[in-house]
This record gives structure tokens, C-alpha cells and sequence, in this order.
């Protein structure tokens, strides 16, 4: 059967990625995570001290850019790839308020996206891939065969991402996590490079209104049109 790409983007804890993984698991494709390569590039940022709440040192990050290596590694036991960064083992580390904090600003770098977008090509030569992320439909695979973009009301998704940090025990306040998402939301939809747009043939999918077997039914039947 033929391979395709399905590229799937929008706001901020949208469902993304939980749709994503179950149309890989479905089509038995590869998922990957692109918000995940920008939050290990924070992290990594942050651990240097090249970004802070007083300041960002924007040129010292590009110079290092040849010195952060970024791998997913399949977990069997956990059902999807996890990030490494330089052979570490970052995948809980990068999912913090923190990061979501940095990350943004982070993500506006072009030579950053370069970078990224480069390696996230190379992932999808063979096709036979679920993306997700903010540019995959407009930059990373405008021929993608089925390009989705996500969207729900930001309280929605909010409490979304307030019952997932605390449910891992992070320490953090509703309000807080609502500060971020429209923060992030902002920053992602009016940078300059790749800003987060309804790519061109997209289908857009507001989340609030649909359950979760409605979506994925949605979904699966553009997917099936796709490979006809
Ligand atoms: O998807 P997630 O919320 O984990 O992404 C974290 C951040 O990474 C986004 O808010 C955005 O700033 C950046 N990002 C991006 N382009 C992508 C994926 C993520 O700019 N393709």
C-alpha cells in the first residue's frame, strides 16, 4: 500500500500528539514529536545559561549548535520514541513548565528551525510517517499527502496540560499553565520564521466539540481517501 506523510499541526496542547500516535500505531508508521526536538534545544539552552529570565544570548546558542545531537529512541514498554539529547535520556526533563517557559523563544531562531527542519526531512524520506509540530504542513512537507491542523479553546487546553503536569507531580498552578499556553500561542503564530498558520489544504479539527473516537474516525477516513 502506498506510504504517505500526514503532517499534523496548531496550538498548544491540542491532542495533538495523541492523535498522532494512534494513526502511527494504526497504519504501524512512525510518530515523531517535533515540539519535542525544539524543548530538548530549551533545555539545553538553559542548562548552559544561554537563556535565562534576565537574559538570551541568541549568538552563543548558534555557535553551539553543532554540539547538541538530537536521537529518538523507541520505548517498547511505553509505546513511543523518546528524546535524547547528546545520549542522554531528556524525555521527562524537557516536558517542565520550565521548558514550555523558554521554549518558545527558543523556537524563533532560524538557525535553529535550519537545523531542526533538516533532520525532521531526513526522517520522513522513506514517508510512512506521523508528524506533529507547528510547520510540518507549510515547511517540513508541504506535499504531505494529509495535513491536519488542531485547535481548541485555550481553557480547554489548559486544563488539559494542568492535569498532565500534576498528574506527574509537577508543582504548578492552573493560571500558570494557562499564562503559557497563550504565551506560547502568541510568540508561536507572529514570529517571523515558519509562523504557526492553517497550512494549505489543511483540515482543521477544533477539539472541543469532537470526542476522541469521533476525531480519530475523522481523521482516519481523509487517511484512507489519501492512499486510494
Ligand atoms: O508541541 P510542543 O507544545 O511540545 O512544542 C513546544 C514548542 O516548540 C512550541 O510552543 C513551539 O514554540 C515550538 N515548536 C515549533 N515548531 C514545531 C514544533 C514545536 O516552533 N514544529
Amino acid at each position: 500500500m502506498k506510504k504517505i506523510i500526514i503532517a499534523i499541526d496548531g496550538f498548544s496542547s491540542t491532542g495533538k500528539s495523541t492523535i498522532a500516535k494512534q494513526l502511527a500505531k494504526q497504519l504501524g508508521y512512525v510518530y515523531v514529536d517535533t515540539g519535542a526536538m525544539y524543548r530538548a534545544v530549551a533545555l539545553f539552552s538553559m542548562e548552559n545559561g544561554y537563556i535565562n529570565k534576565e537574559s538570551f544570548d541568541v549568538q552563543t546558542l548558534i555557535n553551539a549548535l553543532p554540539n547538541i545531537r538530537l536521537k529518538f529512541q523507541y520505548n517498547e514498554e511505553l509505546g513511543f520514541a523518546e528524546m535524547f539529547l547528546n545520549d542522554e535520556n531528556v524525555e521527562n526533563q524537557i516536558r517542565t513548565l520550565e521548558v514550555s517557559q523558554y521554549v518558545s523563544r527558543i523556537a524563533e531562531i532560524s538557525e535553529v528551525r535550519a537545523k531542526l527542519v533538516e533532520q525532521q526531512q531526513k526522517m520522513g524520506q522513506e514517508r510512512g510517517i506521523v508528524m506533529d509540530g507547528r510547520d510540518i504542513g507549510t515547511v517540513v512537507f508541504p506535499d504531505a499527502e494529509v495535513k491536519i491542523f488542531m485547535n481548541s479553546s485555550a481553557e480547554t487546553r489548559a486544563q488539559r496540560r494542568f492535569e498532565e503536569l500534576t498528574a506527574k507531580n509537577q508543582d504548578v498552578t492552573y493560571e500558570a499553565v494557562l499564562k503559557n499556553v497563550q504565551e506560547r500561542d502568541y510568540i508561536d503564530s507572529h514570529r517571523e520564521d515558519s509562523p504557526l498558520v492553517i497550512a494549505k489544504g489543511a483540515i482543521e479539527i477544533d477539539n472541543s466539540t469532537l470526542n476522541k473516537e469521533e476525531q480519530f474516525e475523522q481523521v482516519m477516513e481523509l487517511v484512507r481517501k489519501s492512499m486510494e
